[in-house]
């Protein structure tokens, strides 16, 4: 499944690339120099601006990756409290109501308030996250930071959304008018929780929906402060929802509301396939879907700097350990640097810093939960068994929580199941390859098209490796840069539609052309 490390600009990659240089630790050695404690501040449903019990009175509970420890019991929505909250939304998006009288502009102080708390808050934001997903607190910090520049992008669209003068034949003129789809459904995964979920809030708000937003179950906590920052900032009542709960059971009752009008799911490309299918057979919904990857990462033996390939190249697979919808997982080297390539992949996965992810100078930290865990180690089984070479890494890491070493093979044939099924942990694989041609007709021999990336010099090389690639984005020298206006998405079963830029404005618009009968000519 998901997602872009959007927040990790290349900037930022090559910050871990130094790290890797010059703070060496010993591998295996887990440090907890900073205890992980952080008040939970909301564990209720929230809409309609107030905090909610579940109907059913049931709660779940949310734990620290970490160290499997409960975080806290949150509340558990179903579809009873999807069917109130969405007539709560209807209410707040109807003609006249409070949200449909704003301004355009004023529409865009309110997002860019939110963007202002979001800064304010970031330090308090960025322990909860790292708590409730194990991600490094520094990634948090920059996640938050970047996304309070998503809020802000959009914010800026708000007085902006224009439709078009048509020319018509006789006595006719037409102008199309851009118009909020109306109840926006966000379904969201556990991997980036804080810049999923405002990727899609953003957008939708910009446009003048009202959101409805279930984070993941492993992930909700970030998602309720978030809530409580949107009601600060001054949204109407009904316009922001958050419920968190399970998929089958909220999840499920959004993507199958009648009353919803439009679904934007981030997740794995199986569920992705139940909410189009959910759209199909309630109200035909829009769906828009960023799901799994398999992207490629092609090295040319011409490029000079190998050393720093092969850290990008590790960072694209390794980032949030691997737990990354575009990471780039299948690291295709050219022959001539191959066996130089591979060693400095040693090298640098060696010398990865694995810690706590609340410490500054961890670089990986652990994986989700323990089904998360199973999968990847499975896989790992699945490649040592099929002849992959073990680099490094390879095996689970014996403490509470949930940890997986960095792993690293070598001679990874096309026919594995680590070259073919998406892993979401932090393993890389490295293949050969000769030529060009091979090297493409292999990087798209997957059912995923959501990334790729090619190192060279040559600019005909890189041209033509760029538009052959069949994937949403492809870097060229680089792995993960982007920014809040770079649209981002998949080809194939990576998903419909595009996130990020005036792109993922359209996934919540409809058009609606109106025509005018006039008199050609004035008496
Ligand atoms: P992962 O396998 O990585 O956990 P999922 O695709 O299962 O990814 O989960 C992503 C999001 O989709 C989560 O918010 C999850 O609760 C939700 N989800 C899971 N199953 C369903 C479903 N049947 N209908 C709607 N949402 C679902």
């Amino acid at each position: 499944m998901i997602l872009l490390r959007h927040s990790q600009s290349l900037h930022h990659l090559f910050c871990h690339h130094l790290r890797s240089n010059y703070r060496f630790s010993c591998f295996v050695v887990v440090r907890f120099a900073r205890k992980m404690s952080v008040s939970v501040k909301y564990t209720k449903l929230f809409y309609n601006n107030e905090w909610h019990e579940a109907k059913s009175g049931k709660t779940f509970e949310t734990v620290n990756p970490a160290d499997g420890t409960k975080l806290a019991d949150i509340c558990e929505a179903d579809k009873a409290d999807v069917d109130v909250a969405v007539e709560l939304a209807k209410k707040a998006f109807q003609i006249g109501s409070a949200w449909r009288s704003i301004d355009a502009s004023k529409k865009g102080m309110l997002l860019l308030k939110l963007a202002d708390l979001f800064e304010r808050d970031i330090e308090y934001m960025a322990e909860l996250e790292t708590a409730d997903c194990g991600k490094l607190f520094q990634d948090s910090k920059d996640d938050i930071k970047f996304t309070a520049g998503v809020i802000r992008y959009y914010a800026g669209w708000c007085d902006k959304i224009c439709g078009q003068n048509i020319p018509c034949d006789g006595d006719y003129f037409a102008v199309t008018k851009k118009q909020p789809v109306g109840v926006c459904a966000a379904i969201t995964p556990w991997n980036y929780p804080i810049a999923m979920f405002t990727l899609k809030l953003a957008p939708i708000l910009a446009c003048g929906n009202v959101f409805i937003g279930k984070p993941a179950e492993q992930t909700p906590l970030t998602a309720l402060y978030i809530a409580a920052l949107c009601k600060e900032a001054g949204f109407p009542p009904g316009v922001v929802a958050i419920l968190p709960g399970y998929g089958p059971t909220a999840g499920a009752a959004l993507a199958n509301n009648m009353d919803v009008n439009k679904i934007t799911f981030t997740g794995s490309t199986e569920v992705g396939k139940l909410i189009m299918k959910a759209s199909g057979d309630s109200n035909l919904k829009r769906v828009t879907l960023e799901l799994g990857g398999k992207s490629p990462n092609i090295i040319f033996s011409d490029y000079d700097n190998l050393e720093y390939a092969a850290s990008v190249a590790q960072e694209a697979a390794m980032t949030n350990m691997g737990q990354c919808c575009c990471a780039g997982t299948r690291t295709f080297v050219q022959e001539g640097i191959y066996d130089k390539f591979v060693e400095i992949s040693k090298m640098l996965a060696e010398t990865r810093t694995v810690g706590s992810p609340m410490n500054d100078d961890s670089q990986h930290g652990p994986q989700i939960d323990s089904e998360q865990k199973g999968k990847i180690l499975d896989l790992i089984e699945s490649g040592k068994k099929e002849g992959a070479k073990v680099v490094f890494g390879g095996k689970s890491m014996d403490q509470s929580g949930f940890w997986v070493e960095p792993t690293v093979f070598a001679d990874v044939e096309d026919g594995m199941r680590i070259a073919k099924e998406e892993i979401f942990g932090p393993v890389q694989s490295i293949f050969k390859f000769k030529t060009l041609d091979e090297v493409v007709k292999r990087a798209n021999d997957t059912q995923y098209g959501l990334g790729g990336a090619v190192f060279t010099k040559d600019i005909d090389k890189a041209y033509t490796v760029a538009s052959s690639i069949d994937a949403g984005t492809v870097w060229i020298n680089c792995y993960n840069a982007g920014e809040a206006n770079t649209p981002f998405g998949g080809f194939k079963m990576s998903g419909i539609g595009r996130e990020y830029g005036e792109e993922s404005l359209n996934n919540y618009l409809e058009t609606k052309t109106v025509i005018l009968k006039v008199p050609q000519k004035i008496n």
